[in-house]
């Protein structure tokens, strides 16, 4: 299907600007999607902007989808027109390797396929994302979004949901644990509606005072600032897991001081260089780890459970026309907490 509109960027100095891309012919194990919603993701200035030095030009960037299936192929099982569906940051993997048999396709050894900036298999070139008004994607890799929740609030669940819901998972966060999130924004606003809803005593562990009234609404029961040395001292040793959202390189070690002995903390922002001291983890046995999104199965279940429990983003709309002033917004830290299209307003 060619003509298909979207936004994207023709070069890494380039604004965002109308765009007409080709969508592939539904093949029979794929769906088709008529996208309602999408998330603004940091990840997307990075890679408009080549911040990684991974950029294919144009950019349609894109990866917390939410909208209604509109045609499934003749295999598809488990959807059809009219269900309400969602796409993350993947679109495709290898299926064989062991990453991808233990439902983590994120870390598959063979390179999941990006839903921008990937390896497009069937039509050349890279995949374009969802700043466009329908995708089509591989049935695996579509995700069903609970009728009950808002809708265009859902979006961002799909990136900055399971980026802080997976770690959460893994290191086993439960009822009475003492958690710290590190960071409030896209990531850690929805770090600590998680905790909060596993049942955890949440700490918003931030630089910034200005920020304690809002992570309280959030869910945190506590607010840590981490540049007062005298309450840094109270909480050293006593989280059982911290989740650490900054988005840059910084010093780890002031917040290893918070673990216990044998606690995690897990890095889910920062993908440079982060300064840490052996001994901090020597001593107490505690354990820096990384994390990236989640896999598709457990995606599903975060859905899910955002479902029983009501959970989406704070979010606020925007129309695509306003998507470069929103990147400048969302570069200086201000937005609560994630911008979403409209991507009706594509067709204006
Ligand atoms: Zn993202
Ligand atoms: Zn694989």
């Amino acid at each position: 299907m060619k003509n298909v509109n979207a936004y994207a960027a023709k070069s890494n100095d380039a604004d965002l600007e109308p765009f007409d891309i080709e969508r592939r012919e539904i093949l029979a194990d794929d769906v088709k999607i008529e996208i309602d919603y999408c998330g603004v993701c940091h990840s997307d200035i990075h890679q408009v902007r080549n911040d990684w030095g991974n950029s294919k030009y144009p950019v349609v960037p894109g990866h917390e989808i939410v909208g209604r299936v509109t045609e499934v192929g003749k295999d598809v099982k488990n959807y059809k027109k009219g269900d309400l569906v969602g796409v993350g940051c993947m679109v495709d993997s290898c299926q064989e390797c062991d990453s991808c048999k233990e439902d983590l396709e994120q870390y598959c050894e063979n390179g999941m396929v990006a839903t921008y900036n990937g390896k497009d298999e069937h039509l050349g070139g890279h995949t374009f994302g969802g700043y466009s008004e329908m995708i089509v994607v591989k049935e695996k890799f579509v995700l069903k979004v609970p009728e009950n929740l808002d809708t265009k609030a859902v979006a961002p669940l799909l990136c900055a949901g399971i980026t802080t819901w997976s770690p959460l998972r893994q290191w086993n966060v439960k009822k009475g644990d003492k958690v710290g999130v590190v960071g409030l924004g896209g990531l850690g606003h929805m770090g600590v509606k998680f905790a909060h809803a596993l049942g955890a005593h949440v700490v918003m562990i931030t630089t910034s005072p200005g920020k304690a009234e809002d992570a309280k609404r959030l869910g945190a029961d506590a607010v840590l600032i981490s540049k007062n040395e005298e309450d840094m001292k109270k909480h050293q040793g006593t989280f059982d897991f911290i989740l650490n959202t900054v988005p840059v390189g910084h010093d780890t070690n002031p917040y290893i001081g918070l673990l216990k002995r044998d606690a995690t903390m897990t890095l889910v922002g920062a993908i440079d260089e982060v300064d840490i001291h052996g001994g901090g983890l020597v001593m107490g046995r505690k354990r820096l780890a990384g994390s990236l999104i989640g896999g598709i199965k457990e995606t599903q279940e975060m859905l899910d459970f955002c479902g029983e429990h009501n959970i989406v983003s704070d979010i606020e709309m925007i129309d695509i026309q306003n998507i470069n002033e929103a990147y400048e917004r969302v570069v200086n830290s201000d937005v609560k907490y994630r911008f979403v299209i409209d991507m009706k307003s594509i067709k204006n």
